[in-house]
């Protein structure tokens, strides 16, 4: 045998080493080219991913992969490629031709051309399916839950990609389209007025705890709830999005609102009806009960005069009997015109205090005060001239009696109050009746 026999021999039993090596190693040998497409495979792919060499041999490992696992493997993959490093225990979810998911750890080595150039990678691949088996079931429901879910959900890495992107996030980001957004920049699908990533990554290394962001889009309201994800040494590798939509809820608690004005206001104005004198629209005699017993303590409290007056119109039975009872209305919507007119204070009150009676409450006002405020009624009643044939007078005209709780040291206590102000009432409805009895059309004035 020649020395070059020899060699030849030497590199036979070499190479058949190697094959066997190649052909009882556990694992998947295989080289890709700088396109990713596989070159060189051993026999095991037929055991990993069900097929044989033959069918993998020119196709790429995210043929094998279903396509959202392809899109993120993809994007790990070519941040690797695009550093042209060796890389170590990327885990892979494959498809295997039996249907169901094979997960494979891959590691491998840059292969380079003379020239230097990338002329691909060689490396293999272990089935560690039956490690994380276990956990399968769990992981299954959870993405499926994860896809299925109303809200929008996404994971985006440092360097503001989607990792993952469930159904209700890649429909709201992008309508009308059955991409997956995995492996896209997040920014070119949010609106950055509203959400910057960059700027939620800047916020989120300031270990700030973000509020919901406002979100407006398509004439709807979201609001996106933004956390950090942080690895085992609490550095922030990425954020978890979810955005909810709240347009309804928004009606909703607007309509809500609206509804409570809506019964506020009714409120507001019911109480009022309760208070006022439909006639007149004068406050009636509830209102003039309430007015006269605060009037009467604050009087009391602040040792300040109080005064009321009694108005009644005279004849006036015999007025509605000539006239009508409509033109009667019309005369005492005249006098409650009249009343309105002649108080000076935003405290003073009138009120229609029943039938053809009147009442003024007049706080701080003394005796004399009083006085005057009837008999300037009196004046401006005389003033109209309301003509009425069966009064002696020949016109309308008004009895008035009136009260007055004169300045005295401050006394409280419920049944002194309420004592006062009956009294007050009185002394004013007896005042009324001798101004009756004196000839009517004129004031008659006490103290109480
Ligand atoms: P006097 O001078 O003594 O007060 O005589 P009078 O007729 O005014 O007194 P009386 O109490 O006998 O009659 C009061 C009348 O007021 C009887 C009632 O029909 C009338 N009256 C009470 N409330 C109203 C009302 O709302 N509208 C009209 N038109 N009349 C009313
Ligand atoms: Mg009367
Ligand atoms: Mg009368």
């Amino acid at each position: 045998m020649t020395t070059e026999d020899a060699a030849r021999d030497a590199d036979r039993r070499e190479i058949q080493r190697l094959r066997e090596l190649i052909a009882h190693n556990s694992d998947w040998l295989w080289e890709v080219d700088a396109q990713g497409r596989y070159t060189f495979c051993s026999e095991h792919s037929l055991a990993l991913l069900g097929y044989p060499p033959q069918e993998v041999l020119g196709r790429t490992p995210f043929d094998f992969m279903p396509p959202a696992e392809a899109a993120r493997v993809g994007a790990e993959f070519a941040a690797i490629v695009a550093e042209r490093r060796p890389f170590a225990g990327l885990i892979n979810r494959n498809l295997h031709a039996d249907g169901r998911i094979r997960v494979l750890e891959t590691s491998g080595i840059p292969l380079f051309a003379d020239d230097g150039s990338l002329a691909g990678y060689r490396g293999i691949d272990r089935d560690i399916t039956p490690l994380i088996g276990s956990l399968n079931p769990r992981l299954v429901q959870l993405e499926a839950l994860y896809a299925a879910a109303p809200v929008a959900l996404g994971l985006i890495d440092r360097t503001g990609c989607f990792v993952t992107a469930n159904r209700a996030l890649c429909q709201l980001l992008n309508p009308g389209s059955d991409a997956s957004l995995i492996g896209l920049l997040a920014a070119d699908y949010l609106p950055a007025d509203q959400l910057d990533v960059t700027e939620l990554f800047t916020r989120l290394l300031d270990a700030e705890r973000l509020p919901a962001q406002p979100l407006e889009r398509d004439g709807r309201t979201y609001q996106a709830s933004v956390q950090a994800v942080r690895a085992s040494d609490d550095a922030l590798i990425g954020l978890t999005l979810a955005i909810t939509d709240v347009t309804e809820l928004q009606r909703i608690r607007r309509q809500l609102a609206e509804t409570n004005a809506q019964l506020e206001r009714a409120n507001a104005r019911l109480s009022e009806l309760a208070e006022t004198d439909h006639l007149t629209a004068l406050p009636n005699r509830r209102r003039f009960d309430e007015t006269l017993q605060i009037e009467t303590a604050r009087a009391l409290r602040e040792g300040t005069p109080l005064s009321l007056l009694l108005i009644d119109v005279d004849f006036f039975k015999r007025y509605n009997d000539r006239y009508g009872h409509q033109a009667g209305d019309e005369c005492l919507r005249l006098l409650a015109r009249l009343l309105r007119e002649i108080v000076q204070r935003p405290t003073d009150l009138p009120c229609r205090f029943g039938g053809e009676e009147f009442a003024i409450v007049l706080p701080a006002t003394g005796a004399a005060a009083a006085q005057q405020v009837a008999e300037r009624l009196r004046h401006r009643l005389h003033g109209c001239a309301v003509p009425h044939g069966s009064s002696p007078a020949g016109r309308i005209t008004v009895s008035i009696g009136t009260a007055t709780l004169d300045e005295q040291p401050t006394v409280t206590g419920p049944l002194r109050l309420g004592e006062l102000a009956a009294s007050l009432v009185e002394v004013a409805d007896r005042c009324l009746y001798l101004a009756k009895r004196e000839g009517r059309n004129q004031v008659m004035a006490a103290r109480v």
